[in-house]
């Protein structure tokens, strides 16, 4: 029989605060939003080992007197609202009065906090929600909150955290927000005694731009500036020529508070479609005031999420700004001036490799016979089907390596540059030129990654790429790697690197791009292993397109090589990269046979 319960303070403590406090970086995120509510000027942050053991949040903000210490610990404590209709006219980031407590119930924390008007500064003391220490000290105007063993009485959250570096850089990423939406206040970001991140607070929104998303990007993104029917909105936002693989940077504020809502990403989106390649993404940084009554931010504990009441005033707003300025003559010129974006141009009019997967009809051709039951499986994965496959058929066993029954295609013709037509006995086989190449480079890089070959080739003209903060955090951990495959970079002062040399097979592409890119896949795809991702997209980046004429050598090479490869029927995102149509198949359609 089940009996019911009411739960014991701690565990609905420890319940209540799982939904608050979830990594090291929620936690730097609550105490953020106290320290700006608090009216800082300047924000501190300071953390080791990616937060997990300490974080320091101090600020100068207005301060907690001695009294009200232990008050601001209880749960549903705020100094911010005092009955709900106070969310219409809400002008603070927090209100729930939940944060404290919340930290309070699963790290050790010390508060310490000192009014400007008073002498004395006071200091309180939890671990486990219990207080442990409550008394007066000297300390500066202000406030600093110390969080210690983040976890250390829920077993199962620490377990579900990520590396250090990771979550150093989940907090980096997050304190670099702040300083994007909050020009006026000077933030620093200290992991692991190294200074990461410093913003002057002067107001000025290029300037922690260009600290933060660096230079290149600061220097190329338009600025507008317009109200109407109550929605004042300032916009910072890409040309076409310069995309993301994701939409990491396009972040919005609406009245100060950092939110989430789809809507807002597809305005900034719409007026770029068709001028990017499928699942590329412009970015945007974007201000939005607005009565507090227009919007609900108090749809999830964590206070990101936001609904508005018109939700299509906002989305024009956002749509307009963006659109106008897209659309305004001086864009279009420079975009016609400027050299790197012919290529932006180019790849405008040839669609991006992904939507020329081949379109055939099952019925009429098939991929080839062998590869049945291999569909949409990631490729070299342990005990993908293709391996059980393989196991199963004593002639593919790995001694015999499955090349054997790769057609010996004889090519026989090209359509639209694209798509190579092969024949080998009895059949015809069109073969994608992008995806069979993709296949080939990746098993080729895949091969040297594992032999640590280095075969890299110098730059004439050394290059300045310029990371994100949370970017640049990963880099310094995977720059040995890089450094392994090919390339030669080095530090080159705050996110910026300097690229000296290149793996030879990407001569000619935009290492920048390909570098941003690589380091937003590994920040995305955290469970895959880096090898393959790296080997995935530098192979996707040199692999020759479609529409580009190919000599006859070159496809005997191509298809030679092809034949060779471990796994030569798909190209590493599982694709296929050949197709087979049988003689067979062939007299039927005309009537040869029946
Ligand atoms: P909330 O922010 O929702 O009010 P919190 O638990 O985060 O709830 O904080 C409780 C109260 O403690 C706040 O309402 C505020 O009065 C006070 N407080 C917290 N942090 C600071 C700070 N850094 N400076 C001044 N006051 C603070
Ligand atoms: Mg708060």
């Amino acid at each position: 029989m089940m009996t019911i319960t009411v739960l014991n303070r701690e565990t609905s403590e420890k319940i209540a605060a799982g939904e608050v406090i979830e990594r090291p970086a929620s936690v730097v995120k609550e105490l953020l939003d106290n320290a700006i509510d608090a009216s800082a000027t300047r924000i501190t942050v300071e953390i080791l080992q990616g937060g997990k053991e300490y974080m320091k949040i101090s600020d100068n903000g207005r301060g907690i007197t001695y009294q009200e210490l232990p008050i601001a610990f209880l749960r549903h404590a705020t100094s911010k609202i005092a009955a709900i209709d106070d969310l219409e006219s809400l002008s603070t980031l927090g209100f729930r009065g939940e944060a404290l407590p919340s930290i309070a119930a699963v790290a050790k924390v010390k508060m310490v906090s000192k009014l400007k008007e008073q002498l004395a500064a006071g200091e309180i003391e939890f671990q486990g929600g219990e207080k442990i220490n409550y008394q007066e000290n000297s300390a500066a105007d202000g406030t600093s909150v110390i969080v210690e063993n983040l976890f250390y009485n829920t077993p199962a959250r620490l377990k579900f955290l990520k590396s250090n570096p990771q979550e150093a850089g989940i907090i980096g990423e997050l304190v670099s927000e702040y300083a994007l939406g909050n020009a006026n206040i000077a933030f620093k970001f200290i992991s692991d005694g190294k200074t990461l991140l410093q913003t002057s607070g002067n107001g000025e929104i290029k300037e922690v731009l260009a600290e933060i998303w660096g230079k290149q990007i600061a220097a190329n993104l338009t600025e507008k500036e317009e109200e109407n029917n109550g929605i004042a909105l300032k916009a910072f936002f890409s040309p076409i020529t310069m995309q993301r693989g994701n939409r990491r940077q396009q972040l919005f504020f609406v009245n100060g508070r950092l939110v989430k809502n789809p809507i807002l990403h597809t305005a900034l989106e719409q007026p770029y479609r068709g001028a990017l390649p499928h699942k590329r993404y412009p970015i945007g940084l974007i201000y939005i005031s607005l009565p507090p009554s227009e919007t609900d931010v108090n749809v999830h504990p964590a206070k990101t999420l936001i609904k508005f009441h018109d939700e299509r005033a906002v989305f024009s707003a956002i749509y307009n700004i963006v659109n106008s300025a897209l659309m305004a003559p001086s864009m279009i010129n420079s975009i016609l001036n400027n050299q790197e974006s012919a290529a932006a141009i180019s790849q405008q009019i040839t669609p991006a490799p992904e939507s020329i997967v081949p379109k055939y009809n099952q019925e009429v051709f098939k991929e080839l016979q062998i590869f049945k039951g291999y569909n949409n499986h990631e490729v070299g994965q342990e005990n993908s089907p293709y391996q059980q496959f393989k196991a199963a058929l004593p002639f593919l066993r790995e001694d015999e390596p499955s090349k054997k029954l790769f057609p010996k295609l004889k090519s026989c013709g090209v359509f639209k540059n694209s798509y190579i037509l092969a024949e080998d006995g009895d059949s015809l086989y069109i073969i994608d030129q992008h995806a069979a190449h993709e296949r080939v480079l990746f098993e080729n890089i895949l091969d040297k990654l594992a032999l640590e070959k280095t075969y890299a080739q110098v730059l004439l003209e050394p290059i300045i790429v310029d990371f994100s903060l949370n970017d640049a955090l990963l880099a310094q951990e995977f720059l040995p790697f890089l450094n392994r495959s090919g390339f030669d970079i080095t530090h080159f002062g705050d996110t910026s690197y300097l690229v000296r040399s290149a793996p030879s097979y990407l001569a000619g592409s935009d290492l920048n791009e390909i570098l941003v890119d690589i380091m937003h896949e590994i920040n995305d795809n955290k469970e895959k292993s880096r090898q393959k991702l790296l080997a995935e997209k530098l192979a996707c980046k040199a692999a020759v397109k479609v529409h580009h004429a190919l000599t006859t050598s070159e496809i005997d090479q191509l298809l030679y090589d092809l034949s060779a490869c471990e796994e030569p029927y798909r190209c590493p995102h599982g694709r296929p990269t050949i197709i087979e149509i049988d003689d067979l198949q062939i007299q039927k359609w005309f009537k040869r046979i029946l």
